[in-house]
C-alpha cells in the first residue's frame, strides 16, 4: 500500500480465530481498513483477488489458506443510526446489535436479526433470514465499494436477492445498509426476541463451532430431514460431526482441520443423493485452498 494508509495489513496471518468453526490456514493478506477512503484505497492498489469477511458465522477456510487479500471492516464500518422507521447500520454491525437498535427505537421487523451470529456485510451478501423473514424484506438500500474502489449504492431489487444469495460481484465489499420497519412498542418487540432466541437455543447448537446451517433447503424440502433420513445425524469425520441437536449443522468437536469438516459434508451430499435422490448445495461458503 501507498503511504499514508489509514488501516492494518497483515501478512500471512492465520484465519482460524476469526471464523466460527475455528479452522483454516493463512490470508496471503488479512486488511483491516479504519475508513471509506482507506477500504477504497486497498481495492484500488490491491493487486490479485480480494475478498470481505465478517465475523465468519458461514465461512469455511481450507487448510490451505487463502492467496489475495482478505477484507475485514471493523471500527469505522460498525455504525448504527435510527432515522424514523429506518435503521442504517454499518457493514460491520453485528446483526444482534441491529435488532436490538431497533427494538429499543420501537421499530419492529428486524427482530429476525437477533438470532443470526454474523454482521450486516454477511446479511447483505447471503440475504440472511430466519423464521419466515430474510434480509431483502426489509433492506431498502445498501452501499458498496467496487472492485475498482468506486462506491456505488445498490436498491434492493438491484441487489437481485434470492434464497441466501444476493448479485454482488464476488469481490464487492458491502460498506452499509438501511433497513426499514414498522413503529411498535418496544416491550414488544423484545419479546418476541426473546421467543425467537429461546426457539434457537432449544433447536440449534449455537454455543459450540459451527457454520450454521450446511446446506441450502431444496424447493419444499428441509436439508435437515433429507441428512437425518440418510444416517448422518451424529455421523464424524476425525474432528468434525453432524449435530446431534440439529443434523444440518456441522460441528468442529475440538480438533477438526477444514479437510475433515469439508469431508464430512461432501459425505452427507452422497448419502443423501443416494437415499433420496436430492443433491444438496453447500449453504456455508467453502474458500481458499485444500
Ligand atoms: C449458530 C449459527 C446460526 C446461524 N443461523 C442462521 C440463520 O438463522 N439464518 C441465516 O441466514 N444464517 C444463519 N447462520 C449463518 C450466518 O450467520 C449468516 O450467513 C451470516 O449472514 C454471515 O455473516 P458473517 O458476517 O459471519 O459473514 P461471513 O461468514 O464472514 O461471510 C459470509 C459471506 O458473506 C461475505 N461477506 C461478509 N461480509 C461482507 C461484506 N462486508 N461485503 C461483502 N461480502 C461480505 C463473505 O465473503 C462470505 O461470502 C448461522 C450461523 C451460525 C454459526
Amino acid at each position: 500500500m501507498t503511504s499514508p494508509w489509514n488501516g492494518r495489513l497483515l501478512e500471512g496471518k492465520d484465519l482460524a480465530p476469526y471464523t466460527w468453526f475455528r479452522v483454516g490456514g493463512p490470508a496471503a493478506r488479512l486488511a483491516t481498513p479504519y475508513d471509506e477512503a482507506a477500504l477504497s484505497q486497498l481495492l484500488r492498489e490491491a493487486t490479485g483477488p480480494v475478498l470481505a469477511i465478517g465475523v465468519g458465522s458461514n465461512l469455511l477456510v481450507r487448510d490451505g489458506g487463502i492467496e489475495g487479500t482478505v477484507i475485514r471492516l471493523g471500527r469505522g464500518f460498525n455504525g448504527i443510526e435510527v432515522e424514523g422507521n429506518r435503521i442504517r447500520a454499518g457493514s460491520a454491525a453485528l446483526d444482534a446489535k441491529v435488532a436490538v437498535a431497533a427494538a429499543d427505537a420501537g421499530i419492529a421487523g428486524l427482530e429476525f436479526l437477533r438470532g443470526v451470529p454474523g454482521t450486516i456485510g454477511g446479511a447483505v451478501r447471503m440475504n440472511a433470514g430466519c423464521y419466515g423473514v430474510e434480509t431483502k424484506d426489509r433492506l431498502i438500500e445498501a452501499r458498496v465499494a467496487l472492485r475498482d474502489g468506486a462506491i456505488q449504492t445498490f436498491s434492493n431489487v438491484e441487489l437481485g436477492f434470492a434464497y441466501r444469495h444476493c448479485a454482488l460481484a464476488d469481490d464487492a465489499v458491502v460498506i452499509e445498509a438501511i433497513f426499514e420497519g414498522a413503529p411498535d412498542d418496544p416491550s414488544a418487540i423484545r419479546e418476541r426476541m426473546e421467543t425467537l432466541m429461546a426457539n434457537r437455543e432449544a433447536a440449534q447448537p449455537i454455543r459450540e463451532k459451527t457454520g450454521g446451517s450446511t446446506f441450502r433447503n431444496p424447493a419444499g424440502e428441509s436439508a435437515w430431514k433429507l441428512v437425518d433420513a440418510a444416517g448422518g445425524r451424529g455421523l464424524r469425520v476425525g474432528g468434525a460431526q453432524m449435530s446431534e441437536k440439529h443434523c444440518n449443522f456441522m460441528v468442529n468437536t475440538g480438533d477438526a482441520t477444514a479437510a475433515d469438516l469439508e469431508t464430512l459434508g461432501e459425505t452427507i451430499r452422497d448419502r443423501v443423493r443416494e437415499t433420496s435422490g436430492h443433491d444438496l448445495h453447500w449453504e456455508i461458503k467453502r474458500i481458499g485452498k485444500a
